[in-house]
């Protein structure tokens, strides 16, 4: 009994143990972030952690608690080598951009690509496959996947809900950080009530800080900014926790990130005004709530976020700027209404009608009909539509090319398109839907609003081995360039000796490693086909000595 007893002590203690083990720092260098949870990414939030390692790769990775590896992903984008250590707190660290593994999960890695003949992995492992203690190596610091310079993506994600969680707010790491957010530029959009209320843009601010006259606005408009925020150690812009738009000292707006499920990041289009950041500007948040924004609930405001100026006075409009450690930037405005401030006069050569954002919406114009969902729309929209151009068989072009919509409008899912061909016979399997542009990248069946055509791609892809003087192998490395100058390259395979050999396919590079443990030093023949989306094949072989 009394053995029993002490047994169940100290069941009770380990448990305490693994609840109250705190986090450790992941890196041994001194803690420094490139990138912070919650900054605005165009269509996602940042849901992690970017640790500086002042640009090399290598740096030994711990686990931040103990616990088990879960999930191994490998892929040339998105997170790289990706590792997923689960813990019995009910959470689950995620260390992303990895050179490399462990030797044992290397070794699995390397199977199940070989067994699959493909270069992505998604493995699921047990609790006692490879459980980890604290401040085990589970890798080193690389650049792999979606990464622009070394460095680790750590996220700490909610277990059963899979959500990440802003590891700063949390109180998890902390920083040194006495700086302010920093705003970077200011607009203010006009809003026209004919048809459907469309914006257009009244003020850019370069320099927002130094605005001393009146701001003069019309009866309705609002505000968007970028701003982003600084912490000690670091030149980073980083990211801010919390807009707010007072106006006389009335919140119009504000916005707090929270911890955000990554399927409802996507609504981040709705919160910022597109067409700045599509014309190459980075994401400013925008005070005017669209009705079809799910990120309603990190949200609070007062007139759709809308600076409604009823009379001729002078109003006070305050904008602010909050991180995780509760620095505030603040800027103030004072603003009045100017009814000269006319909307710019509408295209008369397009063809437009108003789209309402909960209905399904749709329109069938000559050679051309597109349908759009219910749902995809963020709010009501003008929408504008028109036949560019005729076919161009010098191009491979044979439909008419239109213009669907304004691509500075942001889409929650993308639409249906048709467009009649006069598909030359036999071409039928050659045909695709076409980005129009320079190039004529297919676009994929679900296109959002763009320029479009009917096009036929015939030509097979480009290879060029990149060896110097007529030697292919670089060290024990080989790498080819692909190009298709239509549809564009849709996979690559690669056979060494008549077998298939791992190979990575990212951007417009095909490389390969060769390695003792796959390939015999000596003699081999290499043959590489690249397929482009029309099923257009290119083929190569060549000799090579390793
Ligand atoms: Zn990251």
């Amino acid at each position: 009994m009394k053995r029993f007893t002490a047994l169940a002590v100290a069941i009770v203690m380990g448990i305490c143990t693994w609840a109250q083990e705190r986090a450790i720092r992941p890196l041994d260098v001194p803690m420094s972030f490139s990138g912070t949870y919650g900054e605005l990414r165009h269509d996602h939030f940042h849901s992690g952690l970017d640790w500086s390692v002042g640009g090399k790769q290598g740096d030994p990775i711990h686990a931040i608690k103990s616990g088990y590896i879960s999930r191994v992903t490998v892929s040339p984008w998105g997170y790289g080598n990706g590792i997923y250590v689960t813990h019995p707190d009910g959470t689950t660290s995620v260390y992303g951009h990895m050179q490399g593994f462990t030797e044992a999960i290397a070794r699995l890695v390397e199977e199940e690509q070989y067994a699959n003949e493909s270069f992505n992995v998604n493995l699921l492992f047990g609790p006692d496959d490879f459980p980890v203690r604290q401040g085990d190596v589970i890798g080193r610091v690389g650049n792999t996947g979606s990464s622009f310079g070394p460095h680790l993506h750590l996220e700490i994600r909610d277990t059963e809900s899979d959500v990440s969680m802003n590891s700063i707010s949390h109180g998890v790491y902390k920083p040194v950080d006495k700086s302010t957010p920093f705003f970077h530029r200011v607009c203010f959009y006009g809003l026209s009530e004919d048809p459907v209320e469309g914006s257009w843009r009244i003020h850019n601010f370069r320099n927002p800080s130094s605005v001393r006259d009146t701001v003069r606005l019309p009866h309705r408009s609002y505000v968007a900014m970028d701003v982003t925020d600084r912490q000690e150690g670091t030149a980073s812009k980083l990211a801010v926790e919390e807009y707010r738009v007072l106006l006389d000292d009335t919140l119009l707006f504000s916005f707090k990130v929270g911890d955000m499920p990554s399927a409802r990041g996507r609504y981040i289009k709705s919160l910022i005004e597109f067409g700045e950041s599509r014309s190459g500007g980075r994401d400013m948040v925008k005070s005017r709530v669209d009705p079809n924004n799910l990120l309603l609930d990190r949200i609070e405001c007062h007139n759709d976020g809308v600076i409604v100026l009823d009379d001729d006075g002078v109003h006070s409009l305050r904008l602010e700027a909050v991180d995780e450690h509760g620095n505030r930037a603040v800027l103030r405005y004072r603003v009045r209404r100017d009814d000269g401030i006319r909307p710019p006069e509408r295209d008369t050569t397009v063809s437009s009608s108003p789209w309402i954002w909960f209905t399904q919406n749709g329109v069938t114009d000559g050679s051309m009909a597109y349908f759009l969902p219910a749902g995809a729309l963020y709010n009501n929209i003008n929408f504008t539509w028109r036949k560019v151009a005729g076919p161009d068989p010098s191009r491979g072009i044979v439909s008419d090319v239109w213009e669907i919509g304004s691509p500075d409008i942001p889409l929650q899912m993308s639409g249906e398109l048709e467009i009649e061909a006069d598909i030359p016979e036999g071409l039928e399997e050659k045909a695709y839907m076409a980005r129009y542009g320079k190039t004529l990248a297919s676009s994929g069946v679900q296109v959002g609003f763009g320029t479009y055509c009917v096009a036929v791609d015939t030509v097979p892809p480009t290879m060029t081995f990149l060896g110097n003087k007529g030697e292919i192998v670089s060290g024990s490395t080989i790498r080819i360039r692909v190009a298709d100058d239509a549809s564009g390259v849709a996979s690559a395979r690669v056979e060494i000796d008549g077998k298939w050999y791992l190979s990575m396919l990212k951007g417009d590079v095909i490389s390969l490693e060769l390695k003792e443990n796959r390939l015999k030093r000596g003699k081999h023949e290499i043959n590489v086909t690249v397929t482009d989306i029309c099923g257009n094949e290119a083929s190569e072989t060549r000799t090579f000595s390793y």
